[in-house]
């Protein structure tokens, strides 16, 4: 069973292709900014904190994320986990190791996506997902083929995220530089660091990654 991590900054494709490794490999996507995304929508003090750190561009509490996180560990792993988004701070990074060891298991690779920061912009500010089955579109280089309707489910719940925007990007790409930038080295030490090229087309992508995942699991 192999659990890994996707480590890149916002828009590098992490959760493009953690929905791959979920289709493909049986594994479980574990996204903190889906799972956040789905708090704030409670009308709760927690829920509206969330929804204006988020919208901001800032990181929630380590405590909230770490406490999401071991609530869904319990529920297992099928194939093994994708932690996609998470961890994002070196505390985050023990608590991970620490709630990993709770239930008998280790992580096998942190993959990095790298990309270019130039490249980032244009693949956020355009990009638009489906509500009801998630997948995720641009305008440009990924629109529907029919204006307003998702190809994959017929869903006309076609979303844009509150924090894809050019200012709330800024913020998002400093905090990714300052505190979760710091986990390439620290995985890296560890050994478990790969690389792959976040650039390239879907499927190379997708090919690299798997690369990547069958030369940890056979190490
Ligand atoms: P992206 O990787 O494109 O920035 P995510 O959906 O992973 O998007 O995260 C969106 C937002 O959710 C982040 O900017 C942050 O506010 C919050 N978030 C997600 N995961 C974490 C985490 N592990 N720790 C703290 N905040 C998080």
């Amino acid at each position: 069973m192999a659990n890994i991590i996707l480590l890149g900054p916002p828009g590098a494709g992490k959760g493009t292709q953690a929905r791959l490794l979920v289709e493909r490999r049986g594994m479980v996507q574990l996204s903190t900014g889906d799972m956040l995304r789905e708090a704030k929508t409670a009308d709760t003090p927690m829920g509206r904190r969330v929804a204006e750190v988020m919208a901001r561009g800032q990181l929630v509490s380590d405590e909230i994320v770490i406490g999401l996180i071991e609530e869904r560990l319990k529920a297992g792993g099928g194939a093994g986990f994708i932690f996609d988004g998470f961890p994002r701070t070196l505390a985050q990074a023990d608590a991970l190791a620490r709630l990993l060891e709770r239930i008998g298991q280790r992580l096998s690779a942190a993959i990095e996506m790298r990309v270019d920061d130039e490249a980032l912009l244009a693949r956020i500010v355009g990009r638009f997902s489906c509500g009801a089955c998630g997948e995720v579109y641009h305008d440009q280089s990924h629109p529907t083929a029919v204006p307003g309707v998702c190809d994959a489910c017929g869903s006309t719940d076609l979303r844009r995220r509150a924090d894809d925007t050019e200012e709330s990007l800024k913020q998002r790409m400093l905090e990714y530089y300052k505190k979760t930038s710091p986990l390439i080295g620290y995985y890296y030490a560890l050994g478990d660091h790969y690389v792959v090229d976040g650039l390239g087309e879907i499927e190379a992508v997708a090919a690299a990654i798997a690369a990547a995942l069958d030369s940890a699991n056979s190490s």
